[in-house]
């Protein structure tokens, strides 16, 4: 049998294992069931490539995209290691049966719905396997981010070969979904393994969006490098590639609507580029193995911290200095929140909101970003890490506790159906037809605010829908959420983080970003 090492150096080309691949592959040589949990860039797939090289018969490998599953034989062919996968969309399947008989496959690829079927452990018992690795484990989860029912069909298939050690890898995983996983899979407590999540080199930064397209065009004026721009909808993304690529730099889109050959040109394009500029969906990037990548913007907030953090981590996945930018706008967290009081399942939907709430937290902060990052993730870290906006030039704030008070109390005595313009109005005692027309002029609300309070209010909404202390409905009607009457009782204060614009008066200095 070759070792390990001598497989990552002959196959691979490699010289050193990174992090804990040596004790995750270890454990595996072992025989021993694992769950890795390793961030995006640190190396999950060679943890079961090296022990499927280096240990008898086939490693099989559950993957819940067939797109993602093609993208890793094609590496794994690159290394001159035996790969092929069943799935609908391989029409060799008889062949990479017979391959597989043969006992001539390293690594076999299979969606979960394909694994758990009995026709298919029947197949398997007559071959030696050397491991089974599940990937995306964090599926297997109703706690994970992107549960998928046929995650739980595994079990039976996996306690039907007892011998064979069991892998279970994700980049993302609380502590709650971690834990559910060790259950769900059938893995001891002492098999989890946990690497480091922080990514130094990458640089954080979160704005509130304004004109979008204006500051993405400023982003990419003074950001060299390829970058990759995540949009929440196809049509968002024709457009925004059109308008940033009218400034010379070659801007492509990239969504799942596009024409196939499309999608592969402009996908081949950005991985041979160095400062091309891919605008897309959240379609792009997994599997995508393009370690230069010097910065990710998002347009809009991403589905929830878990997502953020995997999005961002694609870019400076080489160690250089990467950017991460974030624009976010109140009706991203509207939105999303609607979404999972009515779309998601009751039982997911405390999960979503704590998930939600913790991405919340990372756009509103006028602390550290990576250690609110860091905590979610189960880490310590400092409580500054002098590399994100936040610790670079601390934000000025103000306390806006009164005027989000004097806000919650005007949805409040408006009967929480009216849009920020006609509570402002409201607090400011303007005398418009609509204030008389509902007798709104009548309310103890109503004047009660000040020129300066006045000022804040916009900021003060957008901020309480992030925490979920206001909702908006489809038409901009505000609502208490869970978190108004904390704020309303006087146990929970506001701080702000002031707008780029009063930062810079504030500061007495003149404008770089936008
Ligand atoms: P993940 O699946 O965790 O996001 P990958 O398995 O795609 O990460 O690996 C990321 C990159 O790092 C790949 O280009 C891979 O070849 C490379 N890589 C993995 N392990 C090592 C190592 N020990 N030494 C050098 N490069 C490595
Ligand atoms: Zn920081």
């Amino acid at each position: 049998m070759t070792s390990p090492l001598s497989i990552l150096r002959g196959t691979f080309g490699f010289t050193d294992f990174r992090g804990v691949q040596a004790d995750v592959i270890g454990r595996v040589m072992a025989g021993k069931h694992t769950l890795a949990v390793m961030p995006t860039g640190a190396g999950k797939s060679l943890c079961y490539q090296v022990p499927a090289l280096a240990r008898e018969g086939t490693a099989l490998v559950i993957s819940p995209l067939i797109a993602l599953m093609h993208d890793q034989i094609r590496s794994a062919d690159g290394f001159g290691i035996s790969a092929a996968a069943l799935t609908s969309a391989d029409d060799n399947r008889q062949e990479t049966v017979a391959r597989l008989r043969q006992g001539d496959l390293d690594l076999l690829y299979v969606a979960p719905e394909r694994a758990s079927g009995e026709g298919f452990r029947n197949l398997l018992s007559r071959i030696p396997l050397s491991l089974i690795a599940i990937d995306e484990a964090h599926c297997v989860s109703e706690w994970g981010h992107d549960f998928r029912p046929d995650y739980r069909l595994l079990r039976p298939l996996l306690d039907g070969f007892p011998d064979v050690p069991r892998l279970a890898l994700t980049a993302t995983a609380d502590k709650q979904t971690r834990e559910d996983i060790l259950v769900q899979l059938g893995i001891p407590n002492d098999g989890l393994i946990v690497a480091g999540f922080d990514r130094p080199n990458i640089r954080y930064h979160v704005r509130p969006r304004d004109g979008v397209a204006k500051q993405l065009k400023a982003l990419l004026d003074e950001q060299p490098g390829p970058g990759i721009i995540y949009t929440t909808s196809r049509d968002k993304t024709e457009k925004l590639a059109e308008q940033l690529g009218s400034a010379g730099r070659k801007v492509l889109p990239y969504h799942a609507g596009l024409d196939p050959r499309v999608r592969a040109r402009n996908q081949a394009a950005f991985v041979g580029s160095e400062d091309m500029v891919i605008v897309a969906t959240i379609a792009f990037g997994m599997g995508i193995d393009k370690p230069d990548v010097r910065f990710v913007a998002h347009a809009g907030i991403p589905k929830s911290i878990e997502a953020y953090y995997q999005e961002t981590g694609r870019a400076g996945r080489d160690g250089d200095p990467a950017e991460a930018h974030l624009f976010w706008g109140a009706e991203d967290f509207s939105r999303a929140r609607r979404r999972i009081e009515t779309e998601v399942p009751e039982e997911r939907r405390q999960g979503e909101r704590d998930r939600l709430n913790a991405l919340a937290a990372v756009v509103e902060t006028a602390s550290c970003r990576r250690a609110l990052l860091l905590r979610h993730f189960g880490e310590a870290p400092p409580e500054r890490c002098g590399n994100c906006d936040n610790c670079l030039s601390p934000p000025a704030t103000v306390d806006a506790t009164e005027a989000a008070r004097k806000l919650l109390s005007a949805a409040f005595r408006t009967e929480m159906r009216f849009g920020i313009t006609h509570l402002v109005d409201v607090l400011a005692g303007k005398e418009t037809d609509k204030i008389h027309g509902f007798g709104h002029h009548r309310l103890s609300v109503f004047g009660i605010a000040d020129e300066a309070e006045l000022a804040l209010m916009k900021p003060v909404a957008r901020a309480l829908l992030a925490r979920d202390a206001l909702r908006a409905d489809e038409y901009g009607g505000l609502s208490f959420g869970p978190a108004a009457r904390p704020i309303l009782k006087g146990e929970e204060s506001v701080e702000l983080v002031l707008p780029p614009k009063r930062q810079r008066r504030r500061r007495g200095e003149r404008a770089v970003n936008p």
